[in-house]
């Protein structure tokens, strides 16, 4: 494994100006796999000029060229698909087939917005759709200008491909920060846009801590927008420091979602998706379902079903195909959710079954897959993000009940419905609060469907034309009429 001790700046790797290293940690080993340079505001200075400079040239080639280009980066993915699947999980902890969907997702989208960025051309003065009497208006897409775009460790190409895809096509030009946890993967972008010859400074991507790097581009006022995905206490320092020349931020935070089970749900259909919904990632996902609505006449049998799968679950090393559960990313983040199972001892939670704590294994940050029910409403763990693999469950009695309690929470950035009707899934869909709903089907996040939520779970859309939308500025050129 390399030792990331350089930036990548205008087209060029290059010596950090911050002396200092981070240590890599693989979460399965628990051993250092590489050192990090812990870059500094000198750094960030340097990558924002060099973005900057690029910006002219970069926004006045067509939406065929970028795209192009996107489409290069896509190939250059795909080419290193296995090694690609192999570090994220070592680095991050996550079953190889996990990982081999992260890097399809993340090819997928840069695929997406390169043909987005082709459609663009025709679509630059297009006469705007409301008519004013005597007036025309001709609608023009400009990019926002340099972007920083600062992305968590659970999702590591995926998060960086839902930004930087959408940025470049747009026009803008960008500077990326990867996470100091998970950051191995995301190093084969720079490289490939070397490889490709993406002109030097149109992507810049530069490694650091959130305190050394994070904090010193959302201040620098050469970066016209700031996107930030991650915790909600670092999305409200991000928005704070965007408001220094009012500059434009989209937010990718938190989530509690629920998943609702309806009285006539099939059993098994229900137990896989509750499954894959809080377990997948071991639950470090931000549109986790880790609040469980279940209809009381099915609640044992479910919870039955659960236990069966918990107990199917293979714990292990990351690489190894057979391993369905990984380790938390960091000893930092299995602390974090062993606090929470502190809590729920304290306030006299019960677990489905004793049983259902697993046994972990010695090695890794593991925390046993963890099912609680009845939990109260007022529970920190029925309100808080734990991003663990932890599951609240609750009983109801009518599906109004169930769509009061899931909407009675912070957040709303997803939910799912399990119903044996499709008709009424989507009749509780409509009264649900959450940016995505799943009814009857697995999480998916296909690049053409925008992705956000409302209330604490963000500012903003990701992904489909929304997600090409939020780096663009809207310019409308009006004239009388011929
Ligand atoms: P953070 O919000 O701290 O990290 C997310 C990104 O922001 C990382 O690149 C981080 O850098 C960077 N960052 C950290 N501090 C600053 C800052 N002051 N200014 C600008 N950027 C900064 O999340 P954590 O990794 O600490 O995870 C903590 C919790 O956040 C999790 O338990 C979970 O609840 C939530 N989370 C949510 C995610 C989501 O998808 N919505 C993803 C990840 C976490 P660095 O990592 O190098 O410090």
């Amino acid at each position: 494994m390399r030792d990331i001790c350089q930036q990548f700046i205008d087209g060029h790797w290059r010596s950090s100006y911050g002396g200092r290293c981070l240590d890599v940690i693989d979460p399965y080993r628990e051993t250092v796999i590489a050192k990090l340079t812990a870059g500094d505001a000198r750094d960030v200075d340097a990558s924002v000029r060099a973005a900057r400079q690029a910006l002219p040239a970069w926004r006045r080639l067509s939406g065929e060229t970028r795209g192009h280009y996107l489409e290069g980066l896509a190939d250059g993915l795909a080419d290193q698909h296995t090694a690609l699947c192999q570090t994220i999980s070592l680095n991050g902890g996550k079953p190889l087939a996990e990982s081999q969907l992260d890097v399809d997702d993340a090819i997928a989208c840069y695929r997406y917005y390169a043909n987005l960025a082709r459609q663009l051309d025709a679509r630059q003065g297009e006469p705007s759709a409301q008519s004013i009497a005597g007036v025309e208006v001709r609608r023009y897409f400009d990019p926002v200008g340099v972007v920083g775009l600062i992305t968590p460790w659970n999702f590591p190409l995926v998060t960086a491909a839902w930004k930087i895809a959408p940025a470049l096509a747009a026009g803008c030009t960008v500077v990326f920060k990867p996470s100091e946890v998970v950051p191995i993967p995301e190093q084969a972008i720079a490289d490939i846009a070397q490889t490709i010859d993406l002109p030097p400074g149109v992507l810049n991507l530069i490694n650091g801590d959130g305190p050394g790097i994070g904090e010193a581009l959302t201040q620098h006022t050469g970066v016209d927008k700031i996107s930030f995905t991650g915790s909600n206490p670092t999305g409200e320092s991000v928005m704070r420091a965007a408001a220094t020349g009012v500059r434009n931020v989209s937010l990718e935070l938190g989530g509690k979602s629920p998943i609702i089970v309806t009285e006539d749900a099939d059993i098994a259909q229900a137990a896989y998706l509750v499954m894959n919904g809080i377990f997948a990632n071991a639950g470090q996902i931000c549109s986790a379902t880790s609040r469980l609505l279940v209809h009381q006449a099915l609640a044992e049998d479910l919870y039955a079903a659960l236990n069966q799968h918990i107990d199917a679950l293979v714990m292990g090393d990351p690489l190894d195909e057979a391993t369905t559960l990984g380790p938390l990313v960091s000893d930092k983040q299995r602390d974090a959710v062993s606090r929470y199972l502190a809590f729920a001892k304290d306030e006299g939670l019960i677990p489905v079954r004793e049983a259902s704590h697993r046994k972990v294994p010695r090695q890794g940050f593991f925390v046993a897959p963890t099912v609680f029910r009845d939990v109260p409403v007022e529970s920190r763990l029925w309100k808080e993000e734990i991003f663990g693999p932890v599951l609240c469950a609750r009983q109801f009695a009518s599906d109004d009940e169930a769509i009061a309690i899931a909407n009675d929470s912070d957040f709303g950035l997803a939910a799912s419905i399990v119903s044996g009707s499709h008709e009424k899934a989507a009749d509780i869909a409509r009264q649900l609060s959450a940016g995505s709903i799943w009814t009857n089907m697995d999480q998916l996040a296909p690049p053409q469907a925008a992705w956000g939520g409302g209330k604490k779970s963000g500012i903003g859309r990701e992904l489909g034309p929304e997600g090409l939308s939020a780096y663009q500025e809207l310019k409308q050129v009006m004239a009388p009429s011929r």
